[in-house]
């Protein structure tokens, strides 16, 4: 399948004490949760910034303002399928997207299998097409302490006939 943009997005979160730890629309256990005007999802937010990058679509910021009050605690999952509409009417689908999770803790490895699903199927993608992985920062700076959770993801779309 031939890819015509691809588009990369980034985004992070503090963590604090209490709330939910929620990464591609998946719970994950944790004494510390992720802070944000909507739900926070890190990992959404960056594959959201990924795919209106490759649209050449303006950031989330702007399409879904903080300052709004009917993103106050949304499920970004909302988020991205909105986005997915918007990259459609700009004439584009995803073909694939990959991700990085830079979290010190918790060990995400037993949930990257259901974030991939969830990822995949609110894009309308199989799941082969959709890629997480999860590094921790060695230590190292805000991340490494534990302090925040950032991600990094690649989009690539193709140009509907
Ligand atoms: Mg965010």
């Amino acid at each position: 399948m031939s890819i015509d943009r691809i588009g990369q997005g980034y985004d992070l979160h503090r963590l604090g004490p209490g709330g939910r730890l929620i990464l591609a629309g998946i719970q994950i256990p944790s004494d510390k949760g992720l802070i944000g005007h909507s739900d926070a999802d890190v990992l959404f937010h960056a594959v959201i910034d990924a795919l209106l990058g490759a649209a050449g679509l303006p950031d989330i910021g702007q399409q879904f303002p903080d300052t709004d009050p009917a993103y106050k605690g949304i499920d970004s999952g909302q988020l991205l399928q909105r986005t997915l509409a918007l990259i459609n009417e700009q004439g584009y689908t995803p073909v694939n997207v990959d991700a990085t999770i830079l979290a010190e803790r918790p060990k995400l490895q037993d949930y990257k299998r259901k974030m991939r699903e969830n990822l995949a199927k609110l894009l309308h993608l199989d799941v082969n097409a959709v890629n997480i992985k999860a590094k921790t920062n060695e230590g190292l700076g805000e991340i490494g302490s534990g302090q925040a959770i950032a991600c990094q993801a690649v989009a690539a779309l193709r140009k509907n006939q």
